[in-house]
């Protein structure tokens, strides 16, 4: 089963509006004749900006997180129709910066998962295990837990909408990233997990990025892993001279 690579940068909480249009805008032209299919996730207050730029070119909009109601008093949020007015098309949940500094649990991300996809919104649902947990032994049993609470009750026709990154907490914005043949093992297995759920050809359907340090001289070697279909990046994707080149990587 042949799955396209999907290469998705997001921008956490950096940049200005001006600076996020004019990664944006560069970003529109280097990748105009991009392979692949990709996303940036601009911080909330540069979405309406970088959502005028990048409207009818390959890249999707993205927001990184959403409240899991739709509307009313939730001083702080932001909700699914005010994601939907800006032009959003895909939302990253469970980020491991949302589960652990912001202690959202599987309970409320698969509320938001369930909100967003109700909504028509791609979902890229974020799982992985800390460090502590991977010297436990835990990581199968950690990825196998957010992946299956973070969909308990979707429903296998929206799962064309959803999207696995296996982002490891200790790979992420620390240099240190998992061998290819580390993340392919659980690549591997996070795919075996939606085939328990969702059937063989749901799982041979299911787009998995990897997430963690992701860089130019790396993600080559990582996306060669049959299981790994593509990478959400963090740091790498705030300069066009780094995202770029793992955007236009060669597969
Ligand atoms: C991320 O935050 O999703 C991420 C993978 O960050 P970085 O690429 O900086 O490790």
């Amino acid at each position: 089963m042949s799955r396209s690579y999907y290469i998705a940068g997001n921008w956490k909480m950096h940049n200005t509006r001006a600076q996020s249009a004019e990664l944006a805008q560069a970003l529109v032209t280097e990748l105009k004749d991009g392979k692949h299919k990709y996303l940036v996730a601009p911080t909330f207050s540069s979405i309406e900006t970088v959502s005028a730029i990048v409207e009818g070119t390959n890249i999707r909009l993205g927001a990184q997180n959403c409240a899991a109601e739709e509307q009313g008093a939730h001083t702080g949020e932001v909700s699914v129709l005010q994601l939907k007015d800006l032009g959003v098309q895909t939302i990253i949940l469970g980020h491991s910066e949302r589960r652990h500094t912001y202690k959202e649990d599987d309970v409320l991300i698969n509320k938001k998962v369930k909100l967003a996809l109700k909504h028509g919104f791609e979902v890229i649902l974020c799982i992985g295990e800390l460090l502590e947990e991977r010297e436990a032994g835990k990581v199968e049993e950690v990825c196998e837990r957010q992946t299956v609470k973070g969909l308990e009750g979707v429903d296998a026709s929206d799962l064309g909408n959803v999207v696995i990154a296996y982002e490891p907490v200790w790979a992420i914005g620390t240099g240190k990233t998992a061998t290819p043949e580390d993340a392919e093992v659980v690549h591997a297995f996070v795919r075996k997990v939606i085939a328990c759920l969702y059937g063989d050809n749901a799982a041979s359907k299911m787009i998995i990025q990897y997430g963690g340090s992701v860089k130019a001289d790396n993600a080559a070697q990582l996306m060669a892993m049959e299981n790994i279909d593509g990478a959400l990046v963090g740091g790498a994707s705030l300069k066009v001279d780094t995202f770029v080149p793992i955007a236009k990587f060669k597969s």
